[in-house]
């Protein structure tokens, strides 16, 4: 990624699952080299499908999680401790594996900031931790499961805030596995309350970095520093499909994701620059993630993908996704 580049784009496929190969769905994608990402399918609409893509980086579906963030997102969540926002989200159909790769990425991410946290003792940091769910355009907070309707304000210095949110201030490492657990347990049990919830919420982990030069090291920079860092695991994008296609139940086609449609519209007109304007106040996620996109901030989208003949229509609408946000 360029100095100057903002939003860094990748597509992750995941291995044919046993499901898939049943049916004796092969796969349509494959890797040709660290960017490109071609079309191998052979359907009678072939011609309407594009045979090569472009993007930042590609993965194949022997690349591990470690290898997407080193190379798709480490940068980006390491910008948080220059002071530099950042928001790293996953993009793709339910099942295309984006948890799978967000809580890797999130993982790997807290324990580089960890290190290099060691690693510079002339620097003191504060770390604060939060989480909330937005469902239905509805925020809930993970760490306090009963707040289930937070109000957001607009603060004049800090911008949106999510009202009453828990934000935990770090002790250690281990005090922010504790609070991981918490979350994932909570996710799991949306996920067995409310039928399908995992697929149409919208999780964002989110990690305060406050830093300053130690007063009896002297010299130096003494100026503070402060960023977010906000691990997005996004609602299944079949629910941003704007056009309903026939297999779709209709209930769901008539229940489109504010929050995703938005964000949509976001990078699209963050990734064209420009002085458009920017639709941050017509969703939930949005306003709550506006100052960690756009401006000075940094953004990677990874985008995942089943590379199974059966997923071909929303595979496509992925892909459409990421090249707008190139
Ligand atoms: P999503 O969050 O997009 O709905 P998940 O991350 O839950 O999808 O993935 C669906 C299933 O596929 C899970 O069982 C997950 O472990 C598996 N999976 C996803 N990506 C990979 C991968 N790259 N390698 C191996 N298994 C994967
Ligand atoms: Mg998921």
């Amino acid at each position: 990624m360029a100095e100057e580049e903002r939003i860094l784009v990748s597509v992750r496929l995941r291995p044919v699952n046993a499901r898939e190969a049943e049916r004796g769905d092969g796969s349509d994608w494959e890797c040709a080299g660290p960017t490109t990402l071609m079309f191998r399918g052979n359907i009678p609409e072939r011609a309407m499908i594009p045979a090569t893509y472009t993007y930042d980086r590609v993965f194949n579906p022997e690349c591990n999680t470690r290898q997407v963030y080193e190379e798709g997102a480490k940068q980006v969540a390491l910008s948080g401790l220059s002071g530099i926002n950042s928001s790293i989200f996953a993009y793709g159909q339910t099942s295309s594996g984006k948890t799978h790769t967000m809580v890797g990425i999130t993982e790997h991410s807290m324990s580089d900031i960890y290190d290099y946290i060691d690693e510079h003792p002339e620097r003191e940091f504060v770390l604060k931790f939060s989480a909330m769910e937005i469902y239905n355009e509805a925020v809930r907070d993970l760490l306090s499961p009963d707040a289930t309707q937070l109000r957001l304000l607009d603060d004049p210095e800090k911008g949106t805030v999510v009202e009453k949110l828990t934000e935990e201030t770090l002790r250690d490492k281990g005090h922010l596995l504790e609070l991981l657990a918490v979350c994932e347990a909570q996710r799991q049990i949306g996920e067995t309350a409310l039928n399908e919830t995992s697929s149409r919420s919208h999780q964002i982990l989110r990690l305060t970095i406050e830093s300053s030069a130690k007063q009896f090291m002297g010299r130096g920079n003494s100026s503070t520093l402060m960023a977010c860092v906000n691990f997005v695991d996004l609602a299944g994008s079949e629910r941003a499909s704007q056009t309903q296609s026939a297999g779709m139940r209709l209930k769901e086609g008539s229940h489109i994701n504010r929050s995703l449609l938005t964000l949509g519209k976001v990078i699209r007109q963050l990734s064209k620059g420009g002085n458009g304007h920017i639709p941050y106040r017509d969703s939930k996620l949005t306003r709550i993630l506006q100052s960690s996109l756009g401006g000075n901030a940094r953004t990677a989208i990874i985008c995942t993908m089943s590379p199974a003949q059966c997923h071909i229509e929303q595979s496509r609408n992925t892909l459409l996704f990421a090249n707008c946000a190139k």
